[in-house]
This record gives C-alpha cells, sequence and structure tokens, in this order.
C-alpha cells in the first residue's frame, strides 16, 4: 500500500529551565492512504506532542523537533517553512480536538464558519461556498442543514459542534486528518455516533485518520494498526488485529486489562496499572516501563530494550521478546 505519512525516530521536545526536555524519544510510524492509525497511552504519553509535531503547530507551543523525519507524500515536513506548513495545515492535513467549542467562534454561525474554511482553501464564490457548507453539514449528519446553517455554535449540542468541526476540517478535502480525543468530551451514545460519523467518512472520502485516544476500546472500533505509547515511546505497534489478540508489551497487556468486558479482566474488577507514568525528563533508566511492570528483571532495571519483532507486521519494546528476531525499520518506501 502507499506510504502517506512516515515518521522516522522523531524527537520532539520542550526547553524547560532544565534544558532540553525530550516528550517523544525516536518514535516511528506509518500510516497508509485511506488506513486508520490509532496512537494510543495516558495523557502524558507524548501521543498530543506527536500530533503537534506533525502539523508543526509543536513550534508555536515553545517545543521544537529535536532529531528524526516526518515524511508526508515523501516530503519531510521537519523542513518546511512554516509559511509553507500554513498551506499544508488545512489543506492537506486537517485536525481536530477534543474540545469542539473552543475549535469555534462563537460569534460567527456554522454555516459561515465552514464557508469561511472553503474559501480560504478553495477557489469558490461566496455563494458556492455556502452552499458547500450547507452540503458539509448534510454530510455529517445534521439535521435542517439549510436552518442549522444559520445558528450560531451555542445554540447547537456538543456533539453536533463535533460534527460542525469535522465539517470544517473535511470542507479542504484533506488527506490526512488528525483526530486528538474527539469524542473524549462527549457523552458515550455521542461519542459512538461521532465514530460511526467518521469511518463513514472516511470510507466516502478515502482519507487517512490517525486518531489519538487514551481508550483501547475506541482503538478497538476505529484503528487499522495501532501504535502504543508510553513515556515517549512507541512500546508496541502492530495490526489491530495483533494487538488485540497477542498484545505482548505489559503496559499494552494492563490497558487492555482496565477495558470493561475484555476477557482479561480479572474475577469482573477492572485492572488498573499501578504507579503512574513519569514526568517529562525523570525518565528511570532502562525500560521506561519497569517501575511499573509486574514482569521487571535485573536487565530492565540495566538496559534499554530493543524493538522486537513479536508478530508478523507487529513490533514490541520489550526483553521478554529477547528470542525473537530484532525489528529493523525498512527504507523509506515514499522515496522509492
Ligand atoms: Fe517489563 Fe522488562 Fe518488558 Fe520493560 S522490558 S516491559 S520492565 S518485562
Ligand atoms: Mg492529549
Amino acid at each position: 500500500a502507499e506510504k502517506l505519512l512516515e515518521i522516522r525516530k522523531l524527537s520532539a521536545g520542550f526547553i524547560t529551565e532544565k534544558g532540553l526536555v525530550k516528550a517523544t524519544d525516536q518514535i516511528s510510524l506509518a500510516l497508509d492512504k485511506g488506513q486508520t492509525v490509532c496512537l494510543v497511552g495516558e495523557s502524558g504519553s507524548g501521543k498530543s506532542v506527536t500530533s503537534l509535531a506533525i502539523m508543526r503547530l509543536i513550534d508555536y507551543a515553545g517545543g521544537v523537533i529535536i532529531e528524526g523525519n516526518i515524511n508526508f507524500h515523501g516530503e519531510d515536513l521537519t523542513e518546511k517553512k512554516q509559511e509553507e506548513m500554513r498551506k499544508i495545515r488545512g489543506d492537506r492535513i486537517a485536525m481536530i480536538f477534543q474540545d469542539p467549542m473552543s475549535s469555534l467562534n462563537p460569534v460567527f454561525t456554522i454555516g459561515n464558519q465552514i464557508a469561511e474554511s472553503i474559501l480560504l482553501h478553495q477557489n469558490k464564490s461566496k455563494e458556492e461556498a455556502w452552499n458547500m457548507a450547507v452540503e458539509m453539514l448534510r454530510l455529517v449528519g445534521i439535521p435542517a442543514p439549510e436552518i442549522r446553517a444559520k445558528q450560531y455554535p451555542h445554540e447547537l449540542s456538543g456533539g453536533m459542534c463535533q460534527r460542525v468541526v469535522i465539517a470544517i476540517a473535511l470542507a479542504c478535502n484533506p488527506e490526512l486528518l488528525i483526530a486528538d480525543e474527539p469524542t473524549t468530551a462527549l457523552d458515550v451514545t455521542v461519542q459512538a455516533q461521532i465514530l460511526d460519523l467518521l469511518r463513514k467518512l472516511q470510507a466516502e472520502l478515502g482519507m487517512s485518520i490517525l486518531m489519538i485516544t487514551h481508550d483501547m476500546g475506541v482503538a478497538a472500533e476505529m484503528a487499522d494498526r495501532v501504535a502504543v505509547m508510553y513515556a515517549g515511546a512507541i512500546v508496541e505497534e502492530g495490526t489491530v488485529q495483533e494487538i488485540f489478540d497477542h498484545p505482548s508489551h505489559p503496559y499494552t497487556v494492563g490497558l487492555l486489562q482496565s477495558i470493561p468486558g475484555f476477557e482479561g479482566e480479572r474475577g469482573g474488577e477492572l485492572y488498573t496499572i499501578q504507579g503512574t507514568i513519569p514526568p517529562l525528563g525523570q525518565l528511570p533508566g532502562g525500560c521506561r516501563f519497569h517501575p511499573r511492570c509486574p514482569h521487571a528483571t535485573d536487565i530492565c532495571r540495566q538496559k534499554e530494550p530493543h524493538e522486537f519483532l513479536v508478530g508478523e507486521d507487529h513490533r514490541a519494546s520489550c526483553w521478554l521478546y529477547e528470542d525473537k528476531p530484532v525489528y529493523k525499520e525498512t527504507a523509506s518506501s515514499s522515496r522509492d
């Protein structure tokens, strides 16, 4: 399949009083055209920093890209000027966030806000843009879109507002949609509806989705591939079947056992991984998960694990798989 996005050994971080602190540590991740990859982890694992780095919004958040590449269609986004990134953002890569209200402008009608986005990226007249905005509202499942288009964000529910945000993101037909916890602020029923909508739109429009979530349940529903992030590193990555049928890294196993109804659940009680994620810049030596790991041994405390190939198209950074082959990144297919 054609690679749309290929992140290679990306480290991004922040300049603090204590010096440069890494928030992502040499992460590598690939996303094919039309695919959904879920980046899963607890808050503070570096998921959002990864998305900000891809969009190069990290530059505005006091952060820097320290090393590595972000190849998008074979172009390295880490080398782009902000002026070039502005064209890519919104036009080829769009992003939606957790809180729809913070993405919408309270003083403009929702039709206006979608039309503005269309006018910014496409050569259309105002009337065409308005009509397209109404069509976008219909596409994202908003009833009576002609009437709704004239309303203001506060007149719509949270779920409806997130549909509007999705309409704005899709108005310019992006190749990649980055969705950072897009359903976390919504109640469960609405959450399911928004996930359904994203799946439907993806099938219709053929875009790729990078979904950032703390919720393994969301990953199970949405992902083709899952990357599990812990303390700035991708500790396990593979197809959704591999990750759910053969979870390998003890952290992934812990995340799965904390999902209600998952078979690893013990005696009806939800499992929680003991301890907390280490703060930025305070990684333990050896395996970064060792203080929380029920399987930690001496080597775990001393040496950072390699990435081992634990299944077909499935890698994990854990010494439990020392007898497996070491995972090797293949050469960038986007440059073939
Ligand atoms: Fe646990 Fe050791 Fe594997 Fe780290 S390397 S996850 S400490 S078993
Ligand atoms: Mg986040």
